[in-house]
Formats: C-alpha cells, structure tokens, sequence
C-alpha cells in the first residue's frame, strides 16, 4: 500500500473527485435497450435528489435549495474547512426526513447526526455476514478458567482453535472487567442500581453475537440465561436462523426465512419485481441477472445494449448465490467470459453490473455497512442505526480494465479478503485504517461540502424501499411457521445492509446480511497457528448500541407498562422507567412507519401477497396448489369467456413449472405448488390482460382493488349467509356490496386494508385448497 494513501482525514488528497451528481457514474450509457422496463434508470444517470417521485417528495421537504449536486463545486479541490460548514450548518436547519440519531445540539433539527463526530478508536474485526455454523463462544466463557483449557465435554482443540478461545475468554474477562469500571460510582446509585428484575434473555444459542449481547444485557440490567432456560424466556437471541428450536412464546430475534429472502438471487429477484413496476424508485439495486437459466438473456440484452450504444465499455461482477465474504465473486468484461464449470462457479449466482465509479477516500474504494432493525412484519416498523461501519480495500482503487480485473484487494472491500493484504491497516483511529465508523466518513464529506443530509435522506429511502420488496415473501415465510392463532413467538432481526457509495454520492445497495457478523473482537495471529482474539473498539462501539438499544425497542415490559398506562395514566413512574432513564439516547431511530406516506404506494406486492396468502390453505405450506389458484379466479371472479377456467389450469401449469424448475432449494423444488414468485408472475400476466392500456404499476394496482373489492363483497354475503354477523354494506372499513364491478381510480383509497391478519382469513379457511 502507498503511504499516501493512507493519510489521516483531511491531510491528504482525502475524497477523490466527488463529482456533481449525474456525471460519469459507473453505469452511464447502459441503456435499456428493449427490457420492456424502459424505466430500469441506469443508476446514477439522473441527477441526484431531482429523479424519483419518492426523493422528490423529501426533498420538497427538506426545501430545494438543497438540491444541489453533492460535493458540487468541490470535486477534491476545495479545502476542508473552507466556509462551507457554515453553510451546511445552516441548511441542515431545514426540515425533512427525520434522520436517526439524537438531534445535534445547537442545530434544532432533525437531522441524522452522523454518530461519532468525535473520534473513535477503530479496530478491525470480522464484518461479513455470520457463515452458518460458525463457533459460538462458550456460554459463561468468560468467567472460565485459564485460557487454554477446554472447556467441559469438549475434546482438545486444535492449535488454532485453543488460541483462539483462549484469548477470547481472556477478552472477555477484560472486557467484564471493563465493563465494571464503565459502570462505575458515578453512574451508579438511583435509578440505574435498581435491578430490573424482570425481562429474561435465552442468550445460549448467541453464537459470535454472544460478547456483544452480554454486555448490551449488563447494561439494561436484564438477566441472562446463558444455558437456556426450562421456563420460556421473554426474549430468545440466536445466532443464525429461527429455526434452532421451537420456542412458543416471547420474541425472537430472527425471522423466519429471513436468509432464504435475502439470497443474493431471491433478493434479487424480488428487486427486480419492484423494478419492473416502480423502476425509477428501485434505480439503487445494480441491473442483475440470474445463472444459470438467465444466462441467454444476459448475453442478448448486453449484445443490444453495445449494440445501442457502442461507446459502452461495461464490467460485470458475478456472485454465487448463497456466498459471503466475497467468496467465489470475479469480475468480467465480457458475458463471454462467465465460469460455468468448476465447484464454485457451478453453483446458481448472480451476475450484476459493476459499479465502476465508486466514491473513494484516500483513493480507496469502501463500502458502508449500516444496521437495521425491523422490529415488526405487521404493521411494518423499521429502524435505523445512526452509525455503521466503513470496510476499505486496500489497493489504490483503478477503474476496471483487463489487467487489474483480478485484483481483489483493489475491487472487493471484504474485510474477510483485504485482512490478508500486506496493506491492511489496523488503527486506533476512527479516521484511518481499514475500517473506520460511517460517521467519519461523513464527517469528511462534510468537511468538503457534501450534502450529509440528502445523502442519509437517499440511505433512509434505500432501506425502506428494500424491506418493501422483502416483505412479501417474508410474510408467506411468517404465516407458514406461525400460523394465526398460535400464541408466539413474534419475530424482530437485525439486518446488515451494505451500501456502496458512487462518486456522485447516490448510495447502491450491494447486499442485505441476514446475519450480519456482531463480533465486537478481531483476530490477531500471535504465532503460526496461535490466535488472540483483540477487542474492537469501534466494533464494540456500534454494535452493542445497535443490541442494546434493539432489546429496548422490544423490551416487554415496556409493552406491558404501554399496556396498562393506557388502563391508568396515574400510576408513578416506577424503577424500569429509572434505568432506562440512565442509558443514553436510542442508536436507533424509526424511519417507518414514520415516514410511512412517502412509501406505502410501494407496497403493491405485498398486497399481492396477502392474496396468496388468503388462499394457500393448509397451514404451514408456503405454495399454492391448482384448486387454490382456481378458487382464487373463481371468487374474484376473474375467469370469463376470453378466459376460461381451461386457461386458468394452463396458466398455473406452464408459471409453477418455470418457477420449480427454478429452484434453488431442493426440497422446495419437490414441493409442487405455486410459489410466491409464481403467483406474483401470475397476477401480474392477469393484470396485463385485463388492463392494457396501463403502465405495469397501474395494471397491478387496477386488478388488486378488483380483487379485493369482490372479496370483500364475497365475505359480506357469507357473513350474512353464514352467521349472520354482517356488518350493513358499504360501511365504513368494509367493501361496498357485490356491485364494485370496475376497478376503482388507481389513486383512489383501497376498499379494504389486507394489511392485518382479519377474521376474513380465518373466513378464508373454508376455502382451503390444498393440492
Ligand atoms: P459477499 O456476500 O460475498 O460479500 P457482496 O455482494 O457483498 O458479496 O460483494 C462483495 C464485494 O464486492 C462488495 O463488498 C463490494 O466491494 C463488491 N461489489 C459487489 N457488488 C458490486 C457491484 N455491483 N459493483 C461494484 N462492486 C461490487
């Protein structure tokens, strides 16, 4: 690594070039050329803040003069501290998206404080995504014996393995220890010293999120079961997925399905689908194609872009499905030149456009990896961490050419590959080395200019829009593992999101982490084969707010007191409300359904969804079988002369088998019914035919309110069949009569939210399906 590139913040050539939104991005000149999806933007094409209906909604709020071209003016020339803070200091006294983070003192405003504007201590550690079935450390570890001791029941470790523990245990007792001191005299007594005697945490299949939960749970004073429990607890933290055992009450911190979803092809799929019905507000997610069974298309599509536009000189990056830690991951320039034999290139991935023009720093590419909390599927709230992390590579970044196509150090910012390049830098500041907080980054953005507040603005509206597109399947996941009617467990997780930067400063999401990696220590190779484990200060520093503050959000007893105080506002504040008095202002900050208005025209697939839902029938199946398909036409009365229930059957067949034929997932492959996918491939194909003359969005929105007008009208004249329970038509919440033939205008109020489980699903049973 060259020394220079390295400098400290704002000695050295520091941000490079960041160029006025809309110039040269990494994907310019890509066109759509013949997608259908004329509206699939090339990223970063259009000018910053001025594009989509979403961001121009925000940015009316956040007053225009804001929309200027990031670093406008700048472009690495102006010198840090040049009079701009001024200015920013005074446009950050706008209103607009309420950021996360507490508010900055002075500015009066909501604005996202970037965390950590005073230095932080950085210290490198493992930031990828959690591999499944990675070690967990030892329950209670830290208070074990010597280092090197193994632990009861477990065989000897090998050199590597006994290095490791040991140290960890090491590290842990000293963490403790400063954990103790943190929490010394000062900020005992009162409120804080009360013990809260009531939320239980099952932390026994934590796995490497084990240091950081403890001491999240040390400081909300909640108590801990290392080894599990006899008894359910309130809360249960799992390491990877939710499916590690059965638990039937409380909160768990997965949702399940969640990895499935976030697959880099299902995320990708489900992107495109957004893409294809609102491409301008998902113009953040790179083109992407599917290998093997796109792999034709791929190459057709890049022959008629070139084709259009020849001045095109495109890089692609390919990525197994189902990788981490840029395992497998190679970038070509040709379609040509994609590896389909061979172990790794084998398996089912992901080829994407390559961002070309990424932000640099010290003339190094970065990515962000920001924490989110979705706390709940339904009604849908989400969180954001005020502050994430910066992963580096570690060579001087080139833009993509034959020659440096292979440099992983220079194109990939895995922490888990640059920690093997001579040139990893671990630093004690947050401002240098190889991995550094967000906030420093934006600190430094600031410092030249950049507009830190559509730049959070853009980071806020990514996030939402992206659990928009995961949540359908997330529900179809929900309701097959907890049906209606069971008493638990609800589900919240935390996501790592990571984002990388372009030169114009518009934020592309690269991947969503369904385990992102909570280690708060890195390793250190003391001798060959002998491994310490070293804190992290800076990893400590973000992730035990984003655990910390997560458990607070989802705190029961908060739910309960809410509960009560609603029953009596009168009642005392009691020693709970104390101790949490004492901790520091929320590291998360909810960003829907705050900014709900902005974004819920978006959720169309997920109403598609609740659709799917309504008549899959058998509990726990998650796909739909020829007889629900056929009720689902038979009851919103979509079958007719032009389309007969023989169409109907043909058109289940021929989409099911394409998507089975599909499948990642073997066993889901042997299951023959209609997936989600399909269904939403379906709906979509009915809502062309029905309504041509629409744009796609339109067409979906048309036939969902047909849809749910008829069913609505279906379930009234069962009520009054049925039980007699019927509520007089046309009241208000309820669909009006049989009568709502047409759709209603594309923008009129919906007739019916299927937001909510409702007794019309329970309703809806009577037309169980299976296959
Ligand atoms: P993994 O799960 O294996 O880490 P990612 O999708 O995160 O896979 O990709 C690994 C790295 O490759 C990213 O951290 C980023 O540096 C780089 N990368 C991925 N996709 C792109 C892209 N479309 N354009 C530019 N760089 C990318």
């Amino acid at each position: 690594m060259e020394p220079a590139a390295m400098e400290p913040a704002g000695l050295g050539t520091g941000i490079e070039g960041i160029q006025p939104a809309g110039t040269g991005t990494g994907t310019e000149g890509i066109q759509p050329a013949g997608m259908g999806t004329e509206a699939v933007e090339p990223a970063g094409l259009e000018p910053a803040g001025l594009g989509t209906g979403t961001e121009g909604i925000e940015q009316v709020e956040m007053g225009t003069e804001e929309i200027e071209p990031a670093g406008s003016g700048t472009e690495g020339t102006e010198p840090a501290g040049s009079g701009t803070e001024g200015r920013e200091q005074a446009e950050m006294g706008t209103k607009g998206i309420e950021p996360a983070g507490p508010e900055p003192a002075g500015l009066g405003i909501a604005e996202m404080e970037p965390a950590g504007l005073e230095p932080a201590e950085t210290e490198p550690a493992r930031e990828a995504e959690e591999p499944p079935g990675s070690p967990a450390l030892p329950a209670g570890a830290p208070q074990r014996g010597p280092p090197a001791a193994a632990l009861p029941g477990e065989g000897a470790l090998p050199g590597r393995e006994r290095g490791r523990r040991g140290a960890a245990a090491q590290g842990s007792a000293g963490r403790a220890a400063r954990g103790r001191a943190r929490r010394g005299p000062g900020r005992r007594g009162g409120a804080e010293s009360v013990r809260r005697a009531g939320v239980t945490v099952d932390s026994s299949k934590a796995k490497t999120s084990l240091e950081a939960l403890k001491i999240s749970l040390r400081q909300l004073r909640w108590k801990e079961f290392p080894f599990g429990r006899r008894l359910p607890c309130d809360i249960y933290w799992h390491g990877v997925s939710f499916h590690d055992s059965n638990i039937f009450s409380g909160q768990v911190n997965k949702f399940p399905g969640m990895m499935e979803t976030v697959r880099k092809i299902t995320l990708s799929r489900a992107m495109r689908t957004m893409q294809d019905l609102f491409p301008l507000e998902y113009n953040f997610y790179p083109r992407s194609w599917i290998l093997p069974e796109e792999l034709p298309l791929f190459m057709a599509e890049v022959r008629m872009m070139k084709d259009s536009n020849p001045s095109w000189k495109p890089t692609f990056i390919v990525k197994p499905d189902g990788g981490c830690q840029g395992d497998g991951i190679y970038l070509i320039k040709d379609p040509s030149d994609i590896r389909l034999t061979g172990s790794i290139q084998s398996r089912p991935a992901v080829v994407q456009e390559y961002i070309c023009k990424p932000l640099l720093v010290d003339k190094l590419k970065f990515d962000i990896r920001l924490y989110v909390l979705l706390k709940s599927l339904e009604p849908l709230e989400i969180y954001i961490a005020k502050d994430g992390l910066s992963r580096f590579c570690t060579e001087p970044y080139q833009e993509p050419t034959l020659k440096n196509l292979h440099q992983v150090f220079m194109h990939l910012t895995n922490y888990s590959l640059n920690i093997h390049s001579g040139n990893f830098i671990h630093s004690d500041s947050a401002n240098t080395g190889s991995k550094r907080t967000f906030s420093s980054i934006l600190c430094r953005l600031s410092s030249r200019g950049a507009d830190i507040k559509k730049l959070w603005s853009d980071i806020i509206s990514l996030v939402i829009k992206t659990i928009i597109a995961l949540t359908p399947e997330l529900k179809v996941y929900y309701q097959s593992d907890i049906p209606a009617g069971k008493p638990g467990p609800t589900c919240f997780q935390i996501l790592g999101f990571d984002i990388l930067l372009m030169k114009d400063l518009k934020p592309m999401l690269l991947e969503v982490n369904a385990n992102p990696s909570m280690r708060i220590e890195h390793e250190q190779e003391l001798s060959p084969g002998v491994f310490e484990n070293v804190p992290s200060p800076v990893d400590e520093k973000v992730k035990v707010a984003v655990i910390r503050d997560t458990l607070r959000l989802m705190d029961p007893q908060k739910k309960k007191k809410k509960d009560t105080q609603c029953q009596s506002s009168e009642e005392p504040p009691d020693a709970a409300a104390g101790a949490e008095a004492a901790l520091p202002s929320l590291f998360l900050k909810q960003v829907f359904p705050k900014y709900a208005r902005h974004f819920s025209y978006l959720r169309l697939v997920d109403r598609v969804a609740a659709l799917f839902i309504r008549f899959l029938g058998v509990k726990g199946t998650t796909k739909l079988g020829p007889t629900g398909f056929r009720t689902f036409i038979r009851n919103c009365k979509l079958s007719n002369s032009n389309f007969s229930m023989a169409a109907v059957d043909i058109l289940y067949i021929d989409i099911t088998r394409r998507w089975n034929s599909m499948s990642i997932d073997h066993k889901e492959s042997s299951n023959p019914g209609m997936c989600l996918q399909a269904f939403v491939e379906a709906f979509f194909c009915l809502a062309q035919k029905k309504y041509k003359a629409l744009p796609l969005h339109k067409q979906v929105l048309s036939l969902l309110e047909l849809c749910e007008c008829r069913l609505a009208a279906l379930h009234g004249k069962r009520l009054v069949w049925g039980c007699g329970l019927a509520e007089p038509r046309g009241a208000a919440g309820t669909a009006p009569g049989p009568g709502c033939a047409g759709p209603r205008q594309p923008h009129g109020p919906r007739v019916l939210s299927l937001q909510k489980p409702s007794p019309l699903r329970t309703l809806m049973c009577r037309d169980r399906a299976g296959s």
